[in-house]
């Protein structure tokens, strides 16, 4: 099976890759810094998937427990921990805390998704 060509967004790019048809490798084609709109769309599909859609406590967990060894990650506080790697900044909508209790949020490194 060939992927050909498709799209792929980790952190703050957006990748466009192709599978080489002999080889099977993946090949980069492009390597674009994600916009501000796609960034604005991703906040909103999140804080909108807070009231349409339910998370378990266990998935809180699990998202938890992988930000707490990942290098992306900053303790400030016990309750203020920020993510290194989204771009978000440091406010409180962006704070890890309130993102593991967004149905819809993925971590930007796709170690959790939503
Ligand atoms: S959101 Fe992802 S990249 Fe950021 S600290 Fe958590 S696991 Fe690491």
């Amino acid at each position: 099976m060939n992927l050909g060509e498709f799209k792929l967004a980790v952190g703050n790019w957006s990748y466009v890759l192709k599978q080489d048809s002999t080889t099977g490798e993946l090949i980069v084609v492009s390597l674009t810094p994600k916009t501000l709109i796609q960034k604005a769309k991703e906040y909103v599909k999140a804080e909108i998937s807070v009231v349409t859609h339910k998370i378990s406590l266990p998935v809180i967990d699990q998202r938890k427990e992988v930000c707490s060894t990942c290098d992306s990650v900053k303790q400030v506080s016990e309750d203020r921990w920020f993510c290194k790697s989204c771009g978000c900044g440091e406010w409180e909508r962006s704070r890890l805390q309130v993102k593991w209790e967004m149905p819809a949020a993925t971590s930007p490194l796709r170690k959790w998704t939503g």
